[in-house]
C-alpha cells in the first residue's frame, strides 16, 4: 500500500511567527536590502527596549526604504537618546493610576486590566516603554484578588484588556480570564486594545473567533493602525473574521512624525479602516514619553490635518483627535 501522504502547512502558526521576531536592527534592515545607517541604534544599545518587528509586519514594509512609515515605528535610531525636555519615563500618571493587582483605573465605569508586558512588535513610541510590568502583572500571580477586587466595585461595567498586548495570551488562558470575567454580573462589556490583526493576524484562531462569538460580554476590539498600509489582505480578512463573530471594531491611531504627519495619509487610513468594517475612534497625540521626542507633531498641526480631513471624508470617518492629560477625568478632546 502507498502510504496517504497529509498536506502539510509550512507557513508557521501565530506562536511560531511571534518566536521568531526580528530582533536585530542590523538584520532587519538586511532583509529589507537596507544597509546599516549612522543614525540606527544597534541591538546592544536597545537592550532596555529592543527592536521587536514580525514576518507579517516586515512584509507590509516597501523595500529598500529607509522612510517607510511602518519600518519608521519599529526603528530604534540615535535620536531616541538624545536629551529631550519635558519627555518623561511615565507620561501620562500609569504608575499614579494602579489601583490594585494589574488593574489601572483613570476614568469612572471602566478599568484597565494590565495583563502581560509582551507584545508581538515594539513601538519606538509606546508611552509604556519605561513602565515596570514585572511588578503589576496579573496573570503572574494575583487573579483571584484581581477578580475579587473588580468583583468589589459595581460602578464598573467595562473591562479594558490591555498590556502589553493582551491577545499575545493563548487561547486557553484567555478563555479562563474570560470566564470569570463573565461571573462578576455588573460587567457588560469587554474591550480589547490590540496590534494583532495587524501585526500577526494569525492570531484570530477559530478559538479565539469561539471564545469572542459566545461570551455574554459585549466585544468591542479596538486596533492601533497608523498607516493605511498596515492593512493588507491577510489583516483584511482577520478583521472580517472579527465582525463575523459580534466584534464592534474601533481604530486608535497615534499622530507620529514621518509616519502619518499629512492629511492625506490620515485620509488613506480612514479609507482603509472603512473598507475593512472598522471605525475610526480616537487620534491620539504622542504621550511624551522620554526616547519618543522625534515622534512628535503639534498639536496646531493635528488639528489642521482634522480640518482637512473633514472636508475630505463623511463624518463619521474622522476620528476624534485627543490627548491625555495625567488626572483629568476622561481623555480631552481637542478637536
Ligand atoms: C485611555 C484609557 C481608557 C479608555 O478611555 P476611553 O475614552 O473610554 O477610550 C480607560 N482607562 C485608562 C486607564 C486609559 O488610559
Ligand atoms: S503596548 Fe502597544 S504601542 Fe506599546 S509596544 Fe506594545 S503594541 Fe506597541
Amino acid at each position: 500500500m502507498i502510504p496517504q501522504t497529509k498536506a502539510v502547512d509550512i507557513t508557521p502558526n501565530w506562536q511560531q511567527e511571534l518566536a521568531n521576531a526580528i530582533h536585530d536592527p542590523a538584520e532587519l534592515l538586511n532583509r529589507l536590502g537596507l544597509n546599516h545607517h549612522t543614525e540606527v541604534l544597534t541591538a546592544a544599545q536597545t537592550r532596555s527596549f529592543p527592536l521587536r518587528v514580525t514576518q507579517s509586519y516586515l512584509s507590509k514594509m516597501r523595500f529598500a526604504d529607509i522612510t517607510d512609515p511602518l519600518l519608521r515605528q519599529v526603528l530604534p535610531l540615535t535620536d531616541e537618546t538624545l536629551p529631550a525636555e519635558g519627555f518623561l519615563t511615565d507620561p501620562v500618571g500609569d504608575n499614579a493610576a494602579i489601583k490594585s493587582a494589574g488593574i489601572l483605573q483613570k476614568y469612572h465605569g471602566r478599568a484597565l486590566l494590565l495583563m502581560t508586558g509582551a507584545c508581538a512588535i515594539h513601538c519606538r513610541y509606546c508611552f509604556r516603554r519605561h513602565f515596570p510590568y514585572s511588578e503589576s502583572n496579573p496573570l503572574a500571580s494575583q487573579w483571584s484578588q484581581t477578580c475579587a477586587a473588580i468583583a468589589e466595585d459595581d460602578t464598573l461595567t467595562e473591562i479594558i484588556m490591555s498590556g502589553g498586548d493582551p491577545l499575545v495570551i493563548n487561547d486557553r488562558k484567555l478563555i479562563q480570564i474570560v470566564s470569570d470575567l463573565e461571573q462578576i454580573p455588573h460587567l457588560k462589556r469587554l474591550r480589547i486594545h490590540t496590534r494583532l490583526p495587524l501585526v500577526l493576524p494569525k492570531r484570530i484562531t477559530p478559538g479565539l473567533l469561539d471564545l469572542l462569538r459566545t461570551t455574554r460580554l459585549k466585544v468591542v476590539m479596538v486596533i492601533h493602525a497608523n498607516h493605511g498600509n498596515e492593512i493588507d489582505l491577510q489583516t483584511a480578512t482577520a478583521l472580517g473574521q472579527l465582525r463575523e463573530a459580534g466584534c464592534e471594531l474601533l481604530n486608535q491611531a497615534v499622530l507620529l512624525r514621518g509616519v502619518n504627519d499629512n492629511a492625506k495619509s490620515l485620509v488613506e487610513l480612514s479609507e482603509r479602516l472603512s473598507d475593512a468594517q472598522v471605525m475610526p475612534y480616537y487620534l491620539h497625540l504622542l504621550d511624551k514619553v522620554a526616547g519618543a521626542q522625534h515622534f512628535d507633531v503639534t498639536e496646531q498641526e493635528g488639528i489642521a490635518f482634522i480640518q482637512q480631513m473633514r472636508t475630505k471624508l463623511p463624518g463619521y470617518l474622522v476620528p476624534r483627535l485627543v490627548r491625555e492629560i495625567a488626572g483629568e477625568p476622561n481623555k480631552t478632546i481637542i478637536a
